[in-house]
């Protein structure tokens, strides 16, 4: 077993932790989408980042653990993760689906722009009715000629509001269930779409996120993914990524924490001693290091097992279980930590908390990642 990095892939990491740093949100409203960050990000390469350059001009190629790592520079250093969340769904959940199971037409047509970050995609297929459970989705797509009919509501789209593109899960055949469904790219122009005013979240508040709804909406079948009755397959595989690669980010995320609480930890002084010489502190952090340490090696271990093409459910769900977890008690001892500077807005400490919130509910909520965890474990 081997634990190291090869060179090329540090240097890859200390090139992402740098270029984040550098992102400049000054001058926006906390939850404006930073459109000149988006292509930044783009000419960056993230959109691209396993894609390979055939496809796009900066699509790299990376196998998923050189992305992963990267994904983990940006997360340490960018000082807004919202903007970065909505880039990791719009690779993960939309680049990556049309780059595995899209005709080799719609990936010439469409990844070039994507990958860019000169277009936009969202996800859409949670519903009013259907979030944990996606075996009966609403939306419908009758097939009329050359093409499909889409009608329904999709209940939180990220991205929603500023996509040119969405993938689309709707019903094709109800009788058939999970292999009734299939996967559509529907561009923003066609007409019969309406997107809802962004929700005011929590956090990750540069990601946008919306009602999305299609009434008769005419999408040609060329802009299937995969065949009729395969969106349930697209779509698990497409959280297989985005569990594995965009939770990398929040690993970037609690690492910049951790360091931030050391030094704090290190200076902050009660009476004549710094605050890290009182063990209730020192304690902590040391919880926040084992906490970030574990969830990160279950994440490459989910990452290599995915690059080894065997199942890796169970370490997919157990990684995002730990690191979404993580990632929320961190948030709050991160606070504990800093003490009531932890709780002002300015300090952006709350920052991660308020994030970390997100994590544990979207790409699957934790207790459905226990249930794929249990399934595997032979429980169900
Ligand atoms: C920030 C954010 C971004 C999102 N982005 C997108 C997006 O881009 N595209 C998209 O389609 N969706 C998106 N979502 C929606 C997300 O995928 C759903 O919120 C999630 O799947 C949970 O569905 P729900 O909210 O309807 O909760 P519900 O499914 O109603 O769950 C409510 C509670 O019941 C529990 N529960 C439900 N079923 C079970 C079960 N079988 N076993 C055990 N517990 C269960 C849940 O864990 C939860 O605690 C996003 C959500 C958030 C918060």
């Amino acid at each position: 077993m081997n634990f190291e990095w090869s060179e090329a892939q540090l240097e890859l990491f200390e090139h992402a932790l740098s270029f984040a740093k550098d992102l400049d949100f000054s001058g926006l409203a906390e939850d404006e989408f930073p459109h000149d960050v988006w292509r930044q990000l783009g000419d960056f390469g993230f959109f691209g980042l396993p894609i390979d350059g055939k496809y796009a001009a900066n699509g790299s190629g990376f196998d998923i653990l050189t992305t992963v790592k990267i994904l983990e520079g940006l997360g340490q250093g960018s000082a807004d993760t919202g903007v970065l969340f909505a880039g990791a769904a719009h690779t993960f959940a939309c680049c990556m689906p049309i780059y595995e199971h899209g005709s080799e037409a719609l990936k010439r047509e469409l990844l070039p722009a994507l990958v860019s970050g000169e277009k936009i995609a969202a996800n859409a297929i949670s519903e009013a009715e259907a979030g944990s459970n996606i075996a009966t989705l609403a939306t419908t797509a009758k097939r009329d000629g050359d093409y499909y009919i889409l009608n329904g509501g999709k209940s939180y789209v990220t991205n929603g509001s500023v996509a040119d593109y969405y993938v689309v899960y709707a019903t094709t055949n109800k009788a058939f269930g999970y292999l009734g469904q299939s996967a559509f790219v529907v561009p923003r122009g066609v007409p019969g779409i309406e997107v809802g005013k962004s929700y005011k979240k929590m956090g990750l508040s540069k990601a946008q996120l919306n009602q999305v709804f299609f009434d008769d909406v005419r999408v040609h079948k060329d802009m299937m993914l995969g065949q009729e009755g395969q969106g349930a397959r697209i779509f698990a595989a497409s959280m297989d990524w985005e569990r594995c690669c965009l939770f990398a980010l929040f690993i970037g995320v609690m690492q910049r924490d951790l360091e931030r609480c050391i030094a704090y930890a290190n200076t902050r002084k009660q009476g004549d001693k710094t605050i890290s010489k009182f063990q209730a502190v020192s304690h902590r952090i040391a919880d926040m290091e084992v906490r970030l340490q574990s969830a990160r090696l279950l994440l490459y271990f989910a990452a290599w097992q995915k690059s080894q093409n065997v199942d890796n459910t169970k370490a997919v769900a157990s990684s995002k279980l730990a690191i979404s977890e993580a990632f929320v008690q961190s948030g709050l001892d991160a606070i504990r930590v800093h003490g009531a500077l932890g709780y002002i807005q300015e300090s952006h400490v709350d920052m991660s908390l308020r994030d970390a919130v997100g994590s544990i509910l979207f790409s699957g909520t934790s207790d459905i990642q226990r249930e794929l965890i249990c399934n595997r474990l032979g429980l169900l």
